[in-house]
């Protein structure tokens, strides 16, 4: 192989005495702008082809790349795949580079760069295509066709150049993977570089080509010339628009909007912001025009759902003796609580009711148990060191994810990631969904992330502020009934009365039904579960000071003090004290003939 200090015309001359086809390149300057007479964009400064059909020119005709190099002594040198018989593992991310080496690389020539592409002799039957991010890392390149750098300066200035000599056989796991990718997919036919994906209008291709833009002055689209300064978000969304009506989808739209922002300069530096506004675009121009007929096509014909034979299930779980429902434990509680592994649940609850304060609880208790809880919150972990701070219990195996303006797609793709075993979504604001009420816009936000967890048998627990006026039907969850249809157990979390601290949890079930708790959250943090809201009727009341009273006279509050939990209130204690002293069952001091005397401790017994 040519060395690294060889000149382009001496590397392009050794290559073709091999066989390998060469055509010149573009070449950047020491600011890793183009350098060459074409005039490229940056993203293609170094790289961008200089003969008018790209690797279709390549050649190994001495006279021919004399000429070339005689033209542009300094341009980078590029060997087209397919006519060289070349395959070529592109990894360019340390995960590639990992996953590759996993599956197993042969060592043979490799081009040397940022990361190394690993340079294979194909096959007669290789399919001449390109895989562009294969694999579980979705970041390998197998390229079949096209053509690879292999010698020059990178537009980051560092050397590009070939090592080795010995040039190995294809491994066969690339091998397998191109002949599967064509097996399996309708060819989709090559297209220049810088067409869009899909067709577009006519005023979408004037965008997509930079001809028109966004003029920030008065948000009109107008010809580039005449755009005083660019609105540049604006612009993007209305090719996110158009990208959209011509059925892209959602990944190919995100993929788009970034590849244009930078080649069309809009912006050379873009950073993790900006993509999620990539994402943010993509999903608010989808939401109007969700396109089925893409997702057919997306996936390859054999694709099915998973499906059973209900006699089937029906035997297995007779012939299972535990439990076919896992309950997560709800403050301590295991026969009573509403959480079930491995469910959807929607807890609602009035702004500042204290649900996170009541979740936060509950996943602590849940990790304990061996839980991997990964709760995503609005909240900046300023507040998060704050609640922490005063929960006393602990959180080794909670992960708190910072997801505000993420989105839907990147939360589900996060959960379809992670290897937790509890899903929490505080709140349903993350999901970023333009219209509550919309049960349509309900279903896609919320039925990609119940799928997401039930694939992998997670339990989901979304939180969810409550409309006001409440409802024992699911009518308290503000916005559309396909919130409390989208999930298995629908929760209520409420102020009760007194104390002010009191709170009752309720709702329904698929299949289990959900009985009202009670609990209370100390001024000290700690949380305390009082029992079931029934134990709180007058008549419950009654029966336990029955209980409790004797022939002695006993304050109101020294009786409601020894009553147990759950403790009703003193006012209630005291109203079911003066019905029982109505019945004649009890007597009051001083007696109950002398009317309410405001100020005096009133004392009761049994009446004799
Ligand atoms: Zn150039």
């Amino acid at each position: 192989m040519p060395i690294k200090s060889d000149t382009p015309l001496s590397v392009a001359l050794q290559l073709a005495d091999r066989g390998w086809s060469v055509i010149p390149l573009c070449w950047p300057d020491p600011d890793g702008l183009c350098a060459c007479p074409r005039g490229h964009i940056q993203k293609n400064s170094g790289k961008a082809p200089l003969t008018t059909h790209a690797d279709k020119d390549a050649t190994t005709d001495r006279a021919v790349i004399e000429g070339w190099w005689a033209e542009w002594p300094s341009a980078n040198v590029g060997v087209a795949l397919a006519s060289s018989g070349l395959v070529a593992i592109d990894c360019d991310s340390l995960e590639a580079l990992q996953e590759a080496s996993g599956l197993g690389l042969v060592p043979t020539v490799c081009r040397m760069s940022h990361w190394p592409a690993y340079i294979y002799l194909a096959n007669d039957d290789t399919p001449q295509i390109r895989l562009i991010h294969w694999g579980k890392s979705n970041k390998i390149d197998l390229l079949a066709n096209g053509y690879l750098v292999v010698h020059g300066k990178h537009q980051s200035g560092r050397e590009i150049y070939l090592e080795g000599d010995d040039i190995a056989l294809l491994p066969q796991w690339v091998s397998n993977a191109l002949h599967s990718k064509v097996e399996t997919t309708v060819e989709i036919p090559e297209v220049p570089n810088d067409a869009p994906p899909v067709i577009l209008s006519a005023i979408g291709g004037d965008i997509w080509y930079g001809r028109v833009a966004v003029d920030s002055e008065d948000g009109r689209v107008r010809a580039i010339e005449q755009v005083s300064t660019i609105d540049r978000s604006e612009t993007l969304f209305q090719l996110g628009i158009k990208l959209s009506k011509a059925n892209a989808s959602y990944h190919t739209i995100v993929d788009a909007l970034a590849e244009r922002d930078e080649a069309l300069g809009y912006d050379k530096y873009t950073d993790r912001k900006d993509e999620l506004e990539y994402h943010r675009i993509a999903e608010k121009v989808g939401q109007s025009s969700y396109n089925l007929t893409s997702d057919i096509r997306d996936h390859p014909p054999e694709v099915r759902l998973p499906s059973f034979n209900a006699g089937e299930l029906k035997r297995q779980a007779l012939s299972d003796p535990s439990p076919a429902l896992t309950m997560l434990p709800f403050l301590g509680q295991h026969e009573s609580s509403p959480f079930i592994v491995g469910a959807a649940h929607l807890v609602s609850a009035y702004p500042k009711a204290g649900k996170t304060e009541l979740l936060c609880r509950l996943v602590s208790e849940w990790c304990t148990l061996g839980y991997k809880v990964r709760y995503f919150s609005e909240e900046s972990m300023r507040f998060w060191q704050a609640r922490l701070k005063l929960a006393n219990s602990e959180f080794d195996d909670v992960t708190i994810v910072d997801a505000l303006g993420a989105g839907r797609h990147l939360i589900v793709a996060d959960i379809g990631r992670s290897d937790s075993d509890v899903i929490v979504i505080d709140t349903m604001k993350l999901l970023m969904m333009e219209n509550e009420n919309d049960n349509g816009q309900i279903n896609m936000a919320l039925t990609p992330l119940v799928a997401a967890c039930r694939a992998s048998n997670k339990t989901l627990v979304i939180a969810h502020h409550t409309r006001k006026g409440g409802g024992l039907g699911g009518e308290a969850a503000a916005g559309g009934y396909q919130f409390f249809g989208g999930v298995d157990v629908g929760l209520e979390l409420e102020r009760v009365g007194q104390p002010t601290n009191r709170r009752k949890l309720h709702g329904q079930g698929r299949i289990l039904d959900v009985p009202e708790l009670l609990y209370e959250r100390s001024n000290d943090g700690s949380f305390s579960f009082l029992g079931h809201s029934d134990q709180l009727a007058p008549q419950a009341i009654a029966t336990h000071l029955a209980q409790i009273l004797t022939d002695d006279f006993q304050t109101t509050s020294e009786l409601r003090l020894a009553l147990t939990s759950p403790r009703p209130s003193a006012d209630q204690v005291s109203k079911v004290l003066r019905e029982l002293a109505e019945e004649k069952s009890v007597e009051r001091l001083p007696p109950l003939l002398e009317g309410n005397k405001p100020g005096v401790t009133y004392k009761w017994r049994r009446a004799t």
